[in-house]
C-alpha cells in the first residue's frame, strides 16, 4: 500500500482534479486545494469512494490568511507531506499587446502562478517528511520559457510562468541538503477549460506524464523544467 501524502492545489477540475483522482487510484493520501466549497461537486464524489484517503481543503492561493490556516489545519492532524504539486494556474487571457495591458489581470496571473507557490511552499516546509525525499512539483508552461522562441503573447501568464520556473531553481538550490526535490513541469497543452476544447493533450494522459516525471524526481535531477513527456525543456 502506497503511504505518499500529496498535497494537490486547485484540486476541483481540469488538471489538478486528474491528478488527485490518479494519485488516489495508486493508493496515496491526497490532500486537494480548492477555493471555494461551491466547486468541490466532483471531489466530494470521489470522497465517497476513496473516504480515508482524501481531504478536501479550502484555500485560495492569492490569501495569505488561508493558506496560514491550511497549514495550521494540517499541523494540528499531524500530517507530514511527501509531494506538494503547485497547480492552480491564472492565464490573463487579454493581455495579448503591450497596447493593451490590465494591470489587474497581469498582477493576478503573478499571484496566483508564482507568488501563490511561493508563499504556499514557505508556508508547508515544515510540514515536509524529510525522513525521506520530498518532493516539489510547480505546473508551469512552455510559454514561461525564456529561451523558445514564441509569438507574443499573455503578458502576465508568460512572465509569472518565468518567475515559477525561477522559484524551482531556487528552491532546488536551498533545499537540496534537505532532501528535498523540485521540478517544473509544462503539462502540454491540454483540454481544460484553460486550454480549450481544441487542445491536443486529453488531461488524463497529461496527468499520468505529469506524475511520471514527479516519480523520475531525484536530488541529482533536481531543479529542471521537463514536458510532461519527460523531456527537458528549456528555462
Ligand atoms: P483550469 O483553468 O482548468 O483550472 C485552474 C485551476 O486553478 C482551478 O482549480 C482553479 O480554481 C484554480 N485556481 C485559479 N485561481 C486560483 C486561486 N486564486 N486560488 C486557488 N486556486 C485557483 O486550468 P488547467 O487545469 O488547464 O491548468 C492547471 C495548470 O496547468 C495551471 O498552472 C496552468 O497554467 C498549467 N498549464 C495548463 C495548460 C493547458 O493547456 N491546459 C498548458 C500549460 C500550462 P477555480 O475553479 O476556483 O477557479
Amino acid at each position: 500500500m502506497n503511504d505518499e501524502v500529496v498535497l494537490i492545489t486547485g484540486a476541483n477540475r481540469g488538471i489538478g482534479l486528474a491528478l488527485t483522482k490518479q494519485y488516489l487510484i495508486n493508493g496515496c493520501n491526497v490532500i486537494a486545494t480548492c477555493r471555494d466549497d461551491a466547486t468541490t461537486t466532483e471531489l466530494i464524489s470521489l470522497k465517497a469512494q476513496f473516504s480515508d484517503k482524501l481531504l478536501i481543503e479550502l484555500m485560495d492561493i492569492t490569501c495569505p490568511e488561508t493558506i496560514h490556516r491550511l497549514a495550521n489545519n494540517l499541523s494540528q492532524r499531524n500530517i507530514s507531506l511527501d509531494l506538494i504539486i503547485n497547480n492552480a494556474g491564472y492565464l490573463d487571457s487579454n493581455n495579448q499587446s503591450i497596447h493593451a495591458i490590465n494591470y489587474a489581470d497581469a498582477e493576478l496571473s503573478f499571484k496566483v502562478n508564482a507568488l501563490g507557490p511561493l508563499f504556499l511552499t514557505h508556508c508547508l516546509l515544515s510540514l515536509l517528511n524529510k525522513s525521506r525525499l520530498c518532493k516539489i512539483a510547480i505546473i508551469s508552461s512552455s510559454k514561461g520559457s525564456l529561451s523558445k522562441p514564441q509569438s507574443v503573447d499573455w503578458y502576465g501568464y508568460r512572465m509569472s510562468k518565468a518567475a515559477a520556473n525561477m522559484l524551482t531553481v531556487n528552491l532546488s538550490t536551498e533545499l537540496a541538503d534537505d532532501n528535498v526535490a523540485v521540478v517544473s513541469v509544462h503539462p502540454g497543452w491540454v483540454q481544460t477549460d484553460m486550454g480549450g476544447s481544441a487542445a491536443q493533450e486529453n488531461v488524463n494522459d497529461s496527468a499520468l506524464g505529469i506524475m511520471q516525471v514527479i516519480a523520475n524526481l531525484s536530488i541529482d535531477n533536481t531543479g529542471k523544467f521537463y514536458d510532461f513527456n519527460g523531456e527537458q525543456l528549456p528555462f
